[in-house]
Formats: C-alpha cells, sequence, structure tokens
C-alpha cells in the first residue's frame, strides 16, 4: 500500500499548481479580502464566489501539532515518530501539514517555521508542502 496522493478538483487544482511551481498559495477574496485555507468554492467571511490566488510568505508558527506513534496504515510506518502541525500562516489561515526534521520531545507551540516543498512521491504527483523550524 502507498501514501495517498492529492486528487486535485476544480477547486483546488490552482493550489497544486503552485505547489508544482514551489508556491504555497491561499485564495484571497476579492470582495472582502478575507484570506482562507483550504481552497473553497466561496469565501468563508462573505460567501462571495470571486476569490484570486496569493502567493503566502510560506513563514508561521505552530498553533498545535501531535506526534503520531502508531501509523494509521502501513505506508507511513517508516516515517514514525512523526509530527503533524496546525500552522498558522504570517497571513492569518492555518494550515495543517507534516513538520520535517524536528524532535517530538522538543517541539512547542509558538515555534518559528517555513514551508518547504517535498518532492511527488510517484509519477504524477505533487510536490508536498511541509514545515520545518525556521532557524
Ligand atoms: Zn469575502
Amino acid at each position: 500500500m502507498t501514501k495517498p496522493l492529492p486528487h486535485p478538483n476544480a477547486t483546488t487544482q490552482p493550489f497544486w499548481s503552485g505547489c508544482q511551481q514551489g508556491r504555497f498559495e491561499l485564495q484571497r477574496c476579492e470582495a472582502c479580502g478575507h484570506m482562507q485555507f483550504p481552497p473553497r468554492l466561496a469565501c468563508t467571511s462573505c460567501h462571495s464566489g470571486a476569490l484570486g490566488w496569493v502567493n503566502a510568505s510560506g513563514r508561521g508558527t505552530v498553533y498545535s501539532f501531535t506526534t503520531v506513534y502508531r501509523a494509521p496504515i502501513e505506508a507511513f510506518k517508516p516515517d514514525l515518530p512523526y509530527i503533524i502541525a496546525m500552522i498558522e500562516l504570517e497571513e492569518g489561515p492555518r494550515a495543517m501539514m507534516n513538520l520535517r526534521g524536528a524532535d517530538p520531545e522538543r517541539i512547542a507551540i509558538g515555534m518559528e517555521v517555513e514551508i518547504f516543498f517535498e518532492p511527488p512521491a510517484a509519477d504524477g504527483g505533487y510536490p508536498l508542502p511541509q514545515a520545518r523550524l525556521r532557524s
């Protein structure tokens, strides 16, 4: 069994296309300016369907996290233990992703992180946004 891969749809395709070019993009409402993630059909603040895309800085802080010691499926066993973190981006929205290269015993809420892209796991896959501690 392999790890599940992204399956973009019409709403999420611009995000994944951005990942292919090394950009983590957020939706920005053209009516009210609200920024959101993950991609949706309408603004979660004013319900407008007029959404554009902006390139996020890729910087944020650890809002919350958990360390996974038991793999949900066989394909994740080699990664154990691994950290899944909710990252609060500088722009405001929060995004959940792996926090790579950090000691699970030393991670703390509020630590500064940056997004990087892990190469696609398979042909036709997408680079996956991941977080790492900012030095
Ligand atoms: Zn809006």
